[in-house]
């Protein structure tokens, strides 16, 4: 039974005649302040006390008193003149000038520094864009006053500040805002001038009730409305009484006191009769009706709602005309004509959707669901409470938002300075972060390049250093290839042969391990020095290299083929059967003989002769018999062999006697040995020669 609307529109009415009343109620005249002058203080107190009947005279009062005043004039007590007339003459139609002295009186209240001037001023300043309804501006200008607030000195100040604060933060639904205000301004009005505390206070406990009562704390409510009806009725200001009445009744119906709750509805409607406040009556008399229905008294309610309706629409008065047809169909309903109550009650539900806001409308959704319930209507009564549901999600949303934007409003001026502070700081910080970043990036660039190039330096250094070490390597190598081979023939030289037998000195335990002896082949080409007399040095050359090739092809990777001198071979072999060592020579002759040398255009046929010992030779150790000295014996045979008609090899295979018998003549004289029989000794032919 949706009656609680009726106080909705109420706070609007009250809110006017709030505007009026504090615009004007101050003053405090116990205490003179070092910037008041009395004279003029009492004069302005008398023109609050007994107001003018109308503004032009207010006007002229106003003039009067500033007749009387001079640059000399105490600064508070100048401003407070100048507010008072600024206000007065928006009042009378004339807002530019009024604006401009409330801009004069600002002036000189900053001029002077005094805070109670500037917040007086200021005050006024807020108050007027109030009551242009330019809230957002007022607000912002709230923020300012706001901030000195606290060092105001006059009680009479203060109410002023903290009842017009509470006023302007009430109207934007700051209720616990505008409470706190309100409750500083209570308290400050006890210390102001006795005579027009009573009124100040009626209006004060009066707000405070309509802001506890929004807030749902309805006792707390219940008991500042009693204190401004009280008050109210004490000072005589009748005109309030039909609108707190009915604050009275409705929070009594909340608390579920329903006697008292119509007991005060009725007063209310006594005292708005008397006043010709219509639609306190309507009111009342549709929260009367919704009472009974809550008590089930459908016939009473019926009634009382009936002669309500009956009464709005001789009055003009729409909006609560279709409140109390809802109700009347939700009566109807509940009395079980479902019908014809159900069909009412849409339609009074489709008018008032246009003309309540959005909490209102959800509230009444509720009742209607309610309805439905009860017509067994279910499906349209899902409907109801769903769009309920969704309403009530949008009026929070824009309440957070609202709330928001009332927020940053109200600190816009403050926090504009912050902001300004803040991006200069942040400008700042964030060029030097710029900054910062500009050289990191400059130094991890440069660090980049320092590597990379590094790098590739590195790289192409160690390249190079590579490239050398290849080189200096293969230089190495080459020198050593050199300093062991003929440069010609490629095979080994002299010196290597030598270095080799060094060697063998060294693991002269390993050699004597060996199964066989080593064996060393010297060999020396016959009639060479012919060749290059017919042919040319460089035929010969060619015949070089040809044989010491094919003598490299016939060789083990063990044995070791030398060019000893000239156009002479050794062949040195490891590990030789001697058994073995005739046949060997056989093939060493065949391979130089068999093929001719091709030099040129000629073809030339060489023969080779050999001379071939084990090494050690027979049972004689090495240190009887070295190696240069069995290379000697070796180069007797091939002497031997050249003397018994060239192409042939001579092996000197052992002892007949005792070497120390023998010794003599073989190092000098191997031919004579042989001939005593001394020494064994095998012949190899080489292969038939064709011419
Ligand atoms: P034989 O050995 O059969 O008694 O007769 P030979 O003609 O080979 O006689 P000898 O050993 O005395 O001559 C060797 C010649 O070889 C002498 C020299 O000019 C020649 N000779 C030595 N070294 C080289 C060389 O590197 N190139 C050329 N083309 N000839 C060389
Ligand atoms: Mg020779
Ligand atoms: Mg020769």
């Amino acid at each position: 039974m949706p009656k609680f609307f009726a106080h909705l529109p109420t706070v609007l009415v009250l809110l006017a005649l709030f505007c009026f009343g504090t615009a004007h109620a101050e003053h405090e005249p116990e205490r003179a302040f070092a910037h008041e002058d009395a004279v003029i203080e009492a004069a302005l107190d008398n023109y609050l006390i007994d107001f003018p009947e109308s503004y032009e005279e207010a006007i002229a009062v106003l003039e009067a008193i500033l007749r009387t005043q001079s640059a000399d004039t105490p600064v508070m007590s100048r401003v407070r003149t100048l507010t008072y007339y600024g206000i007065d003459l928006w009042y009378a139609d004339r807002a530019e000038e009024g604006w401009q002295v409330l801009s004069d009186a600002l002036a000189i209240a900053e001029e002077s520094g005094v805070t109670d001037a500037i917040a007086e001023a200021r005050a006024g300043i807020v108050s007027l864009h109030f009551d242009e309804w330019n809230v957002q501006e007022a607000l912002v200008e709230l923020e300012k006053l706001e901030r000195i607030a606290n060092g105001i000195q006059s009680p009479r100040i203060q109410y002023f500040v903290h009842n017009l604060a509470g006023r302007v933060l009430q109207s934007v639904s700051d209720h616990e805002g505008a409470l706190g205000h309100f409750l500083i301004a209570a308290e400050a009005v006890r210390k102001t001038q006795p005579e027009l505390q009573a009124g100040r206070r009626q209006l004060l406990n009066g707000a405070i009730a309509y802001l506890q009562s929004e807030l749902r704390n309805y006792e707390t409510s219940l008991e500042y409305a009693d204190i401004a009806i009280e008050l109210s009725i004490q000072e005589g200001f009748y005109y309030d009484l039909g609108d707190l009445y009915l604050l009275k009744g409705f929070l009594h119906g909340e608390l579920e006191q329903i006697d008292e709750g119509i007991q005060a509805h009725e007063e209310a409607i006594k005292w708005a009769r008397e006043n010709e406040q219509h639609e306190v009556v309507l009111l009342s008399l549709n929260n009367i009706g919704s009472t009974y229905i809550q008590l089930k008294d459908y016939e009473k309610a019926r009634e009382i709602l009936n002669e309500a309706l009956t009464e709005a629409i001789a009055r003009e008065s729409v909006v609560t005309e279709q409140l109390l047809r809802f109700n009347l169909a939700y009566v109807e309903v509940f009395s079980g004509s479902y019908d014809r109550g159900i069909e009412a009650l849409e339609a009074a539900t489709e008018r008032l959707r246009a003309d309540y806001t959005d909490p209102q409308y959800a509230d009444l959704l509720g009742y209607v669901a309610e309805a439905y319930i009860e017509a067994e209507l279910w499906q349209k009564a899902v409907v109801a409470l769903t769009e309920q549901r969704a309403l009530n999600e949008k009026i929070a949303q824009s309440q957070r938002e609202e709330a928001l934007n009332e927020l940053q409003t109200r600190y816009q001026a403050n926090e504009q300075a912050v902001q300004i502070e803040l991006l200069e700081q942040a400008n700042e910080l964030q060029n030097q972060v710029i900054e910062n970043s500009a050289l990191q990036q400059r130094i991890y660039v440069l660090f980049a390049v320092v590597v990379v190039l590094g790098s590739i330096l590195l790289l192409i250094l160690l390249r190079l250093a590579y490239k050398n070490n290849l080189r200096l390597k293969d230089v190495n190598r080459k020198l050593k290839h050199q300093s062991s081979h003929d440069p010609l023939t490629e095979v080994l030289n002299r010196r290597s042969f030598q270095d080799a037998m060094r060697t063998r000195e060294q693991q002269y335990e390993q050699v004597q391990q060996q199964q066989y002896p080593d064996a060393i082949l010297l060999l020396d080409i016959d009639f060479f020095k012919q060749i290059n007399d017919q042919h040319g040095h460089a035929a010969g050359d060619l015949v070089l290299v040809e044989l010491a090739k094919r003598l490299k092809r016939i060789s083990r990777t063990s044995d070791m083929v030398i060019r000893w001198g000239g156009e002479e071979f050794l062949i040195y072999l490891k590990e030789m059967n001697p058994d073995n060592l005739a046949q060997y020579t056989e093939r060493v002759l065949e391979v130089i003989a068999e093929r001719p040398v091709k030099v040129a255009d000629s073809e030339l046929q060489v023969s080779a002769t050999a001379g071939f010992i084990s090494l050690p030779f027979d049972s004689v150790s090495e240190q009887e018999l070295d190696w240069e000295r069995c290379l000697q014996i070796a180069d007797m045979a091939l002497y031997l062999g050249k003397v018994h008609g060239r192409n042939q090899g001579l092996g000197v295979m052992g002892l007949n006697v005792p070497f120390e018998e023998a010794q003599q003549a073989l190092a000098k004289d191997l031919a004579g040995a042989i001939e005593r029989g001394w020494v064994r000794t095998v012949q190899v032919r080489g292969p038939e020669l064709n011419d």
